[in-house]
């Protein structure tokens, strides 16, 4: 598409999207009554105006029901989170055996590498992108030192080239084979949280098959951004956030996947009354025996009210007719975010914006991130006060996210517009 840098043009676009509706059902910050353009979805999704109402009907559930509400009412929590999973399943491209809500991410990380990691002999590695984001790093460093090995040998991070941002692909697959015979996991996020690097995460599994290792993903930002095929790629389990890309809001609870490959195998994990077989819950029996499928890496009752918060945004998602249609305007969107930042740049008359995530579509989700040559955090604070609000990140990059379900085409031109005099401002040009 020939892109335009003027409001009329992002006006028609926007008036041609089948999908511009659903901005209004979404709360945006606002300072001094004026709302933010938000590109900061990335890190926490916007509140859906359905919310309050899904979340208060279980506080009345709590309040009209109590005890009995595990078995009353029109969503009983006990069977409440298979109302999410059926929702949960096709944006992760997974049946609805495969996932379950539950926990938070870093923690349910912990919970599947007790299951997954199983370091035997003198396969006892993990190769992981060099730079994940740190929480994986940390859960990482200490699996490894729980099963009595040192982090500097046990982990093997790939890094880019010199002069490079992102991960060649070739490059992970080589690093996998070179060292095949001893690695135990393979463990990747689906998108890089820095670069917005979405990694060939197919490819990937398929080379850590190869070598015989198991092969596990951090979704935190690709889920519910970037259409992602778990079941189909072989991919061994997987966890995600839901506070990200899928409005959950803060500390919102996290989804796992499982292949169902594994369902009847006898891994090992943290077991907890809630992941026994459902039917035979109540019996108190001695000696766990889970549940079929990713509900079998439960461990406590069912959190009725951050799964409330993660299906109202589910429920829109469903209504936007899950990640096919979002993804088809999120690579547009994105690719004219690409195109604004490029006409600044034009403008300005010098490169000041240099941006690390791949140009190629297939490579990326909503997110650019954007070096910034000079001054970059007083640019972002001048965004700021120009109410556009994206995330900073150390030390020179600004991050900037559009979302399909709630970002327009002239919240861009907007931006744009914005960046153009901040940077002339602040970089008395
Ligand atoms: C956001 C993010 C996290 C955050 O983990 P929490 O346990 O939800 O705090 C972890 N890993 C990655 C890759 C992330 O992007």
């Amino acid at each position: 598409m020939n892109f335009e840098n003027n409001l009329a043009f992002a006006k028609a676009q926007d008036d041609n999207d089948s999908l511009s509706k659903f901005r209004d059902q979404f709360l945006f910050p606002k300072s001094n009554g004026k709302d933010f353009i938000y590109l900061c979805g990335n890190s926490l999704g916007l509140q859906p105006k359905v919310a309050q109402e899904v979340l208060k009907g279980q506080l009345d559930n709590w309040a009209n029901y109590a005890v009995e509400g595990w078995f009353e009412g029109k969503e009983p929590w006990m069977f409440y989170h298979k109302e999410l999973k059926k929702l949960m399943a096709p944006l992760v491209g997974a049946s609805e055996a495969e996932v379950c809500p539950m926990n938070t991410l870093t923690v349910n990380l912990h919970l599947l590498m007790i299951s997954f990691y199983q370091p035997k002999g003198s396969r006892y590695k993990i190769i992981m992108e060099g730079g994940a984001f740190p929480s994986d790093q940390y859960a990482l460093e200490s699996q490894v030192r729980f099963r009595g090995y040192d982090p500097k040998d046990a982990i093997i991070e790939v890094f880019p080239r010199e002069g490079e941002e992102t991960l060649r692909t070739e490059d992970i697959i080589a690093q996998i084979k070179e060292n095949g015979d001893e690695i135990a996991l393979v463990l990747f996020g689906g998108i890089n949280y820095y670069t917005g690097q979405w990694f060939d995460m197919k490819s990937i599994t398929e080379a850590g098959h190869e070598v015989g290792a198991i092969v596990g993903f951090d979704l935190a930002h690709a889920a519910g951004n970037v259409p992602v095929k778990l079941h189909d790629w072989d991919i061994d389990f997987a966890c995600w956030c839901s506070y990200k890309y899928q409005n959950s809001g803060p500390g919102g609870i996290s989804g796992i996947f499982v292949h169902e490959k594994h369902f009847k195998s006898d891994l090992n994990r943290f077991a907890g009354w809630w992941g026994y077989q459902e039917n035979k819950r109540f019996k108190m029996e001695k000696g766990f025996i889970p549940e079929a499928g990713a509900d079998g890496w439960q461990i406590s009752c069912t959190q009725v009210m951050p799964m409330a918060l993660y299906h109202a945004s589910l429920q829109i998602f469903e209504s936007a007719g899950f990640i096919e249609p979002l993804r088809n305007k999120s690579i547009t969107l994105t690719s004219y975010l690409e195109f604004i930042i490029n006409q600044v740049n034009k403008d300005l008359g010098v490169e000041q914006y240099r941006i690390i995530t791949p140009e190629n579509p297939a490579d990326r989700g909503a997110q650019l991130s954007i070096i910034a040559k000079e001054k970059g955090k007083e640019i972002f604070d001048g965004l700021i006060a120009n109410h556009v609000l994206g995330d900073w990140r150390e030390p020179d990059v600004i991050r900037l996210s559009p979302i399909p379900l709630y970002n327009s085409y002239e919240d861009l031109y907007l931006t744009g517009k914005a960046l153009l005099e901040v940077s002339k401002k602040v970089l008395a040009l």
